[in-house]
């Protein structure tokens, strides 16, 4: 069978972790019949020397990785052992961005059936660096699209729950601002291993416990580790926004 058509099969119906992406992707920043991908800066073309490849570059160098990481990891595995977040409910075909307007999906599918007829025998890329390159896909498709279809982790596949969760435990080593800023500092440090399933459970996670505005807290077992918890009922207080 074609990746095109194994991909087409898992993304129509998957259940298993490593297909299970977030319904929320991160909103594109632009609106109207244009999307985010000129803007997009794929980890293996940051260009060398920019703040983003200097970070990954020191962490991988000194080792670093965040001090309670393991524990966090296991408080989450058993937060997340019912398995019943919306992300284990639906599989890879809630991926793309439910806010983009249909008539951009139409547009961006009739363009890539076009594209990979003629340049790949209909089939589908079988690297990042070509798949982000049709219309309408970014690294996190791209990433879920390399794993469903070629059996190859190539990259975390980073949401906004994954980026907001990252950032709250600390496990990057800056505050990083956006979501593909947030897949190179994990892949840093994050054993590869891990890479497949830590979509799935910061997804679900996410969409359970630790919600966008008012996270649960009181219920997170690691809230005796976070450095956020509590802080965004204490910035609600303040009159600041959530963290
Ligand atoms: S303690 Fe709160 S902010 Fe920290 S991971 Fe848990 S729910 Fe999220």
């Amino acid at each position: 069978m074609c990746a095109a058509r194994r991909a087409s099969r898992r993304l129509s119906g998957a259940r298993a972790p490593s297909a299970a992406f977030s319904t929320a992707a991160p909103k594109s920043p632009q609106r109207g019949g244009r999307r985010r991908r000129r803007g997009v800066r794929v980890g293996y073309e940051a260009p060398a020397g920019s703040a983003t490849e200097e970070a990954a570059t020191e962490a991988k160098q000194q080792k670093w990785e965040p001090k309670n990481w393991r524990q966090e990891l296991d408080n989450i595995r058993e937060m997340r052992k019912a398995r019943d977040a919306p992300v284990d409910q639906m599989g890879a075909e809630k991926c793309f961005d439910l806010e983009a307007p249909p008539e951009n999906k139409a547009r961006y599918i009739k363009q890539t059936s076009a594209i990979l007829q003629r340049d790949y025998g209909g089939d589908i890329p079988k690297t990042v660096a070509e798949l982000v390159k049709l219309p309408g896909v970014g690294p996190k498709m791209a990433h879920l699209v390399m794993a469903i279809a070629w059996q190859n982790v190539s990259g975390i596949g980073v949401d906004t729950h994954v980026h907001r969760i990252s950032n709250r435990l600390r496990w990057v080593r800056r505050e990083t601002k956006l979501p593909e800023e947030t897949r190179q500092a994990l892949e840093s440090w994050l054993p590869r291993e891990l890479w497949s399933e830590i979509n799935w459970l910061l997804v679900g996670f996410g969409q359970q416990t630790c919600l966008p505005v008012s996270p649960r807290c009181s219920d997170c077992l690691n809230r005796g580790l976070c450095p956020a918890a509590g802080k965004s009922q204490e910035a609600k207080r303040s009159g600041g926004g959530p963290l």
